[in-house]
């Protein structure tokens, strides 16, 4: 495709996107019964569209009548995961004429634009599980995808203009994000940021001391960033080298652990800390206005908290996963699919006032546990001593046979005695007889190609 008509495929997809952003806004006052009867309605009109244009679910939805059915007969559909997905993607795909191995030829050939069989856009996650998926997104849910996270942004831009800065104009917009790769925040965000306030883009690549001169001289009021760089960019601030006021921080496609969420609040006092959790399978939340988590966007997606024998979990409860059902794209229909982040719902309304399911915390993932025979120990144990030293910039805690190894850069002393010593004791208190701690630092820790930072490395058995 040229360059020129490419630009105006993505002119006219943001034309859309702007003009059902209010629509996407408004239903954010929705009342429950609201959300509720939306829900009802897309998800019958999901069943009645693959039934007819998906054979790989029609055959596993033909119990189910979309003239009656409603979000509560979910549970009688069969689960699906990622191997399945790209096993049968040839039979799920509704798009005429679309195969898995057409759109794997095309993502080799695409470098900064992912539109594919005319007006649908390509994009691919990373290998968690060991394998990397590829999602489809017709025109229609591209829009929704982004709008439906993108508005929970919407009320603190709107603190800017009681600021006095220009909106949308005025606004300087800067990420420390993943460079040009098909993975879907990139991807959407190429289609969709807003061409009147163009976003700087600072590499994760680069170090930290790298960024700081640029974003000093641009003052940002928008920063979005990993939350696995809030350790560095506090140090910074803390030490006088980063000079910045942003008027929103938002921290996305990390874990966020509450002891960083608070160290970022300790730092930034003024300014809005906003967080959510997104997924290539679906997008799936908006970050809460108050700041405390996020909320599903029900009228986009059913997210179903569940253990480990795919029971439902009860909110204030940790699950061992989900299952997300995306109730908006037709182009590769996702239903019941499993994740495994770990989530824990509210059992109280928010503060902001939301009718929506209310996320309290997504505490990393169910594959990233340490395994130790038949003890299972949650590597945010381990964490905690590391979060308690101020001069630790980055880190990764991998999984050793007896024990684990920490790898971290630091910006100044490290108390690796008290830190070795807690690492143990958490280790003990799990009942991991004699646990061996081993501590390294290094000049610079290996981010993903996503430019994420993983923290956690357990051993695979
Ligand atoms: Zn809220």
């Amino acid at each position: 495709m040229a360059e020129t008509d490419v630009e105006r495929q993505r002119t006219a997809h943001y034309a859309v996107l702007e003009r059902q952003i209010p629509e996407f806004v408004g239903r954010l006052t929705w009342s429950r019964a609201q959300i509720e009867a939306h829900k009802t309605q897309a998800f019958r009109e999901l069943l009645r569209f693959v039934q007819t244009r998906s054979p790989w679910h029609s055959r596993r939805l033909a119990h189910l009548d979309p003239a009656v059915a409603t979000p509560a007969d979910i549970v009688h559909i069969p689960t699906m995961n990622k191997r399945e997905l790209m096993a049968n993607w040839d039979e799920i795909v509704t798009v005429p004429g679309a195969s898995r191995h057409e759109a794997e030829q095309a993502l080799r050939a695409m470098t900064d634009q992912f539109y594919i069989w005319g007006d649908n856009v390509l994009i691919a996650s990373g290998g968690t599980g060991g394998q990397p998926g590829l999602f489809l997104y017709d025109w229609q849910a591209s829009v929704a995808m982004w709008a439906g996270t993108a508005r929970g942004f919407l009320p603190s831009l709107a603190k800017l203009a009681a600021h006095g800065v220009e909106v949308p104009g005025g606004v300087r917009i800067a990420s420390i994000a993943a460079e040009r790769s098909a993975h879907g925040s990139y991807v959407m965000g190429r289609i969709f940021s807003n061409p009147r306030i163009p976003t700087r883009s600072f590499s994760a690549w680069r170090s930290i001391d790298d960024l700081i001169p640029e974003l000093n001289a641009m003052q940002p009021h928008f920063l979005g960033s990993y939350p696995s760089l809030i350790s560095a960019l506090s140090a910074a601030t803390k030490a006088g080298k980063l000079n910045i006021a942003p008027r929103v921080i938002y921290f996305g496609a990390e874990h966020l652990p509450d002891a960083s969420r608070q160290l970022a609040r300790e730092t930034w006092p003024e300014t809005d800390i906003l967080t959510c959790w997104g997924t290539s399978e679906g997008g799936g939340t908006f970050p809460c206005p108050c700041g405390d988590g996020f909320h599903v966007c029900e009228d986009l997606v059913i997210i179903e908290p569940v253990d480990a024998a795919g029971n439902p979990v009860a909110p204030g409860q940790r699950s061992a996963g989900i299952y997300i059902t995306n109730l908006f794209n037709k182009a590769l229909p996702i239903i019941r699919y499993f994740i495994d982040d770990i989530f824990e719902m509210d059992d109280k309304p928010c503060v902001c006032g939301s009718s929506y399911q209310k996320v309290r915390q997504v505490h990393g993932r169910s594959l990233d546990m340490f395994r130790y025979g038949a003890i299972t120990v949650h590597p945010a144990a381990l964490e905690l001593a590391v979060l308690e030293q101020p001069c630790i910039l980055e880190y990764q805690i991998r999984q050793t046979r007896r024990g684990a190894h920490l790898v971290y850069r630091s910006g100044g002393n490290v108390d690796s005695g008290r830190l070795s010593a807690k690492m143990r004791q958490a280790l003990l208190s799990y009942g991991v007889q004699e646990p061996e701690i081993t501590i390294e630092k290094i000049p610079q820790l290996e981010r993903t190609a996503a430019g994420k930072l993983k923290h956690y490395l357990p051993m695979t058995h």
